[in-house]
């Protein structure tokens, strides 16, 4: 047995005995460091109180979601279908607030309404979506939340950032006035001011964020009670990073919202809305070397795994890295991207999907790029970690007719339990004609 890093409660017997039960690839998580994250987060410094919100589509299977509500957060749906489905998993709406891009009208409209009823909280995010709500709101005196688009914003690469020119999340400042003004002749309340500006950027951006956000509540919305500052909070994957301070962002915010309320005599709650922060470092990909080539001496060295980029589409999209950790067939770690990596084996980790980008190994121009790592035999095991944020959720699935890999969780109690079972090839089949 042998610890993979100082931060998860998974070892390499875990990894092996999860590979032997359940088959490669799967997705495997540890709860111990899901419920941590949960703490930390929920112990952020706050002046008048504080609500975190679990940006859901980070990775929203129902068991995770049931971790992550059972240590007190609520949840911020992404769609329609994330509110239904975190309802599903026993979440009331009460402690669902929906922010997309979606607009919803006839049935789906009907839906919303009625998640209204039972408490969810919308946070409309451009001025159709205000229009098309704005009679029930108004009849039924329910207060909204608005998504402000602040015109600048921050993030891990340009696909994250939410908060510039380039992006259309939210009813932008210069809409602002027009939809304030028909919000009033509909004597429609906003209750909550919400801001994203963009995911895995600078904690400098985010607190400048709060700096703008507050001047922006201050002089637009006279009826908010709570300021959401959004997701983005900085995680690292890889040995080498910086992770968002929880404590010294929410010391900022704290002094920040007192300021404002010696100021205005206004005390505002606090929300935040991480996704990446609670679960991307609980999580793994795990998935076994089926074959090894060389592209000629000069060329590089290539494992290639039973999961890819049908696993994860960060590298691809992003550019994003993630560490390694190579587990003998016999369950042995050979090495860990934590740990200092002794051998002169490099290589190049990447899938069998029919398509260059099918790599966990990419630079920024998207080339493959070999990594230091031990040399791994067939039918050993490469766990990626970092992989429980946008690696199940946003997975190509499918792809090159590959099955949905099944969910693993590592509990608390150090038991094994399977929370999505691996899709059949009936299952994928099923709706075709
Ligand atoms: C994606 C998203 C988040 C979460 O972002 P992370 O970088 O995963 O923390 C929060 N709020 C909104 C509105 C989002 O779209």
């Amino acid at each position: 047995m042998s610890k993979l890093n100082d931060f998860n409660s998974v070892d390499s017997d875990v990894i092996f005995d999860a590979a032997q039960k359940y088959g490669t690839p799967l997705y495997l998580y540890d709860e111990q460091t899901i419920v941590d994250k949960c703490k930390t987060l929920l112990a952020m410094p706050n002046a008048f109180g504080l609500t975190v919100r679990y940006a859901m589509k980070a990775n929203s299977t129902k068991a995770i979601l049931q971790i992550i509500h059972g240590q007190g957060l609520k949840i911020d749906a992404s769609s329609m279908n994330e509110a239904r489905r975190a309802h599903l998993a026993g979440i009331p709406y009460e402690d669902i607030m929906l922010t997309t891009q979606e607009a919803p009208v006839d049935q789906d409209l009907r839906d919303l309404e009625n998640m209204m009823h039972e408490g969810l909280k919308y946070n409309v995010c451009s001025v159709r979506q205000l229009q098309n709500i704005a009679d029930f709101a108004a009849a039924n005196e329910i207060k909204l939340s608005m998504r402000v688009h602040p015109g600048v914003g921050t993030g891990e690469s340009a696909a994250h950032n939410t908060g510039d020119h380039y992006s259309c999340y939210g009813v932008h400042l210069s809409d602002l006035e027009q939809a304030l003004k028909f919000a009033k002749r509909k004597e429609i309340v906003f209750d909550l001011l919400h801001i994203h500006i963009g995911s895995g950027g600078d904690p400098e951006t985010w607190r400048e964020n709060i700096d703008h956000e507050l001047s922006i509540l201050e002089e637009y919305f006279p009826g908010a009670e709570t300021v959401s500052f959004g997701g983005g909070l900085k995680e690292v994957r890889m040995p080498d990073g910086i992770a968002a301070d929880i404590q010294k962002l929410g010391q900022y915010a704290k002094e920040k919202i007192e300021q404002f309320g010696k100021k205005t005599g206004r005390k505002l709650k606090m929300e935040i809305e991480p996704g990446t922060f609670v679960v991307a470092n609980a999580g793994f990909i795990v998935a076994k070397v089926v074959d090894k080539k060389q592209t000629g001496v000069d060329g590089l060295k290539f494992i290639i795994l039973n999961g890819g980029m049908d696993m994860s589409i960060r590298p691809l999209l992003y550019g994003s890295q993630h560490p390694f950790y190579i587990v003998s067939k016999a369950g042995e770690l050979l090495s860990s991207e934590f740990a200092e990596l002794n051998d002169e084996y490099t290589a190049a980790i990447v899938g069998t999907c029919c398509e260059t980008g099918d790599s966990q190994c990419l630079n920024d121009e998207g080339l493959n790029t070999p990594r230091q790592m031990s040399e791994p035999e067939i039918g050993d095991y490469v766990a990626i970690g970092g992989a429980g944020a946008y690696c199940s959720t946003m997975s190509p699935m499918n792809y090159n007719s590959h099955l949905q890999a099944p969910e693993v969780l590592y509990t608390r109690d150090k038991e094994l339990k399977e929370i999505r079972l691996r899709q059949t090839l009936e299952q994928m089949l099923a709706n075709e004609i």
